[in-house]
């Protein structure tokens, strides 16, 4: 009869584990650390298994040595993955933040790799051979897009609005309509990042309601500014009034305020010539003679995370010299990644063609059928257990913009047979490259709008992976 103590004296020693041919193999390719503290874990678990074996169980337990080790390898090598990796998105949710919002093209590749892995020209002024400003690479193509006066970017919008408020408004009134006090996933609301910023916040009008006279009548001595902010996320819709920009502007020079607007979702392209809702255009601002106008870079403008600030030259001018700006500096490859997506918007025709986001969201749904009917085929091919089939419904814009835009778009329903469909879900999620599905009415939803084609191989090979029962599952 073994007792516990014999049980113990089976575990294999660390050296011994070390030793073994399989294990050395894995040693070639990751580090020693790694493997090492795998070793340790499973032998604690089997450690601890043991010592919670009641007296029956003794006797049936058995240390198998080859699945051990096999399993080291499984755990080591699963370590050894990158914890940040590309996902294959089928929500259909274009700027889909917890993905990561904004696709880059495969073309912006280059301009960023090059910067990254070479020196550039980051911060020197090759005509003189003096030091320059890495904030001039894309001042130019900023203003020239835009009209506007001058321009500067930073990490993120949150950033750029903090930034601006701190240069133009610390210390005093910032007026503000209680219609657009706009809270953004990811803890951004406007009054709080006022508050940071030391520019005081004063509220005007009403949830529904705000007319030029709210503004006007609490201007006084205190007042730094006017802010207007886009609700990106929300609509009030019903008995609404809000005051247009033109009029806003108006009453800044009225009385020597600056006007500055926090835009959120910045485009570049007017959406509605598209057949969508209009979304406010960054252009469109500049021309309406806002000061002050802030946007990301990795929403509707499809580029890599920034904060981009444009306007007036004498207040971009003030924000340089705020020690802020060098906290919230972008990093060479955001500039490499933003530059060579802004140049794509010199050709509207081009840029719609280009830019990830701007693709999806004006993508035909025609285009999107047959795309939709070559997945459904290929899938069909291989006999998988699920019934598969195909379906209209709605795409979204996500990240926050136009909320209440739905893209009639084209979708694969997949209904498993041999497992359930949360099981299914399950799986996909956490393969080798994560599949993000939905479910809905107990089908499993694949929207082809935000699936690149080139993917549909990847999605093929994870359904025979995982559609089959598998030992050890449970139902
Ligand atoms: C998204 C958004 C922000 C925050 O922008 P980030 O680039 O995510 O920092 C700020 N204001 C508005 C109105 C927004 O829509």
């Amino acid at each position: 009869m073994p007792d516990k103590k014999s049980l113990f004296t089976q575990i294999p020693k660390i050296d011994d584990i070390l030793n073994e041919d399989k294990i050395c193999q894995l040693l070639m390719t990751l580090p020693r650390i790694i493997v090492l503290d795998v070793i340790r874990k499973n032998i604690e678990e089997i450690r601890m298994q043991i010592a919670q074996l009641s007296e029956e169980k003794i006797n049936e337990f058995q240390l198998r040595y080859p699945e051990l080790l096999e399993k080291i390898i499984r755990d080591a090598n699963e370590k050894d993955k990158m914890s940040l990796t590309k996902v294959v998105n089928t929500t259909g949710v274009i700027l889909h933040t917890n993905l990561g919002r904004a696709l880059l093209s495969d073309e912006i590749k280059a301009a960023v790799w090059n910067v990254a892995s070479s020196y550039s020209t980051l911060e020197i002024d090759v005509k003189t051979g003096k030091r320059g400003s890495r904030y001039v690479h894309v001042e130019d193509i900023i203003t020239r897009l835009t009209g506007a006066e001058s321009a500067l970017v930073v990490n993120n919008n949150a950033a750029a609005v903090l930034l601006v408020l701190s240069t133009m408004a610390k210390n005093k009134e910032v007026i503000v309509s209680r219609g657009q006090l706009v809270e953004i996933g990811g803890s951004f609301r406007v009054p709080e990042v006022m508050e940071q910023s030391g520019a005081l916040l004063r509220e005007v009008g009403s949830t529904n309601k705000t007319h030029l006279f709210d503004y006007e009548r609490a201007i006084r001595e205190e007042t730094g500014a006017l802010l207007k902010v886009h609700t990106s996320n929300y609509r009030i819709l019903g008995f609404t009034e809000e005051v247009g920009l033109k009029e806003l502007v108006e009453l800044g020079r009225k009385h020597c305020l600056p006007v500055i607007e926090d835009i959120g979702s910045g485009t570049f392209i007017d959406f509605s010539k598209y057949g969508l809702a209009k979304e406010p255009t960054v252009q469109e601002s500049v021309a309406a003679g806002v000061d002050i106008i802030t946007f990301s870079g990795d929403k509707l403008l499809g580029g890599p995370q920034a904060g981009i600030i444009i306007g007036k030259k004498k207040y971009i001018d003030l924000m340089k010299k705020n020690p802020l700006t060098r906290a919230f500096r972008v990093d060479k490859m955001t500039l490499a990644a933003l530059e060579a997506t802004l140049k794509i918007y010199f050709d509207e025709e081009d840029a719609i063609k280009r830019i990830p986001t701007l693709h999806m969201i004006t993508m035909k749904v025609e285009e999107i059928e047959s795309k939709a009917q070559r997945l459904k085929e290929l899938l069909k091919q291989y006999k998988l257990p699920c019934s598969i089939l195909l379906n209209q419904a709605f795409s979204q814009i996500g990240g926050g913009s136009m909320p209440l835009v739905e893209l009639p778009s084209w979708v694969i329903q997949i209904k498993p047979n041999q497992i359930s469909v949360n099981e299914l879900e399950k799986r996909l999620r956490e393969y080798r490259t994560p599949i993000i599905t939905r479910i809905q009415d107990e089908q499993l939803v694949f929207d082809v709008r935000t699936i690149k084609e080139e993917e549909y191989a990847l999605i093929l090979n994870a359904l025979v992976d995982v559609m089959e029962i598998k030992k050890g599952d449970s139902y």
